[in-house]
């Protein structure tokens, strides 16, 4: 079996659940993770959760949302987060790349979300672009004050996050980037990663992998990113699933493996 651990199951592209989830069945895909955004995503990824046994959910303000969100605190995180399928504190992190929100901002958002994650000992699933430094500087410092879970959603940076990321017990999730043609470098970076620190994820109805590239992505498309890192990683398909399995239940413990 195999877990997608970032999706956004809300959105319109993918508004057709029970297909969706049809398909990645199909694909070995059984359990995913839908992400909050922003405010208003609360409460329908928290509806699909309670919906579907597969679906768990993550509350959450994403970095270009951090300007208009200026003003939720951590108790309003605290309460929205008290729910038995909400299973992780994001997405929220840096991107400077795009620059939606003031960096000051996106700052601030960031450690409230690490200390709300703290708090209830839920991972926090980070969104870094651009941002490197000042990423590692945040877990750092923050995880120096007191230790934390956490996870580099999407991860597509340099070494150096990878490496100061694993070494405070932080795992990362790779997407379909790692399948795009121009990726070499990304896949260098993944082979150093070990095994028992790594998750896979589709970010959909973003970052569709080759061989779909471009068009919408959902959950079933897992299947092709965990077989790229199989390949990266010099190990069998069947040996990805298990053990990007595994590492999810454990980073995300508060999940319950379906078998
Ligand atoms: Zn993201
Ligand atoms: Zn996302």
């Amino acid at each position: 079996m195999l877990v997608d651990s970032h999706c956004h199951l809300n959105y319109p592209d993918l508004a057709d659940t029970a297909a969706v989830l049809a398909r990645a069945k199909a694909a070995g895909v059984g359990v995913m993770q839908t992400i909050s955004t922003q405010r208003s995503d609360f409460a329908p990824v928290k509806a699909l959760a309670t919906a579907y046994p597969e679906i768990y959910c993550s509350i959450g303000i994403h970095p270009h949302e951090a300007e208009p969100h200026e003003d939720i605190s951590e108790e309003e995180l605290l309460r929205e987060a008290d729910h038995p399928k909400v299973i992780g504190i994001g997405e929220t992190g840096l991107d400077y790349y795009y620059e939606h929100s003031p960096r000051k901002a996106q700052q601030e958002l960031f450690k409230r979300h690490i200390a709300v994650g703290r708090q209830l000992d839920l991972p926090v699933i980070v969104h870094s672009r651009d941002a490197d430094e000042d990423t590692v500087a945040i877990l750092t410092e923050a995880y120096q004050e007191s230790p934390f879970r956490f996870l580099i959603h999407c991860f597509s940076s340099s070494s150096y996050l990878a490496e100061k990321s694993v070494e405070i017990g932080g795992y990362i999730s790779a997407s379909g980037i790692i399948t795009f043609k121009k990726s070499q470098a990304l896949r260098d970076s993944f082979a150093g990663v070990p095994l028992e620190r790594l998750l896979v994820e589709t970010d959909s109805p973003y970052l569709a992998p080759e061989p779909h590239r471009g068009k919408p992505c959902e959950p079933a498309y897992t299947a092709f990113t965990a077989q790229r890192l199989a390949e990266i990683k010099s190990v069998a398909v069947e040996d990805i699933a298990r053990i990007t399995t595994e590492n999810f239940f454990r980073l995300f413990s508060k999940a319950k493996c379906p078998q």
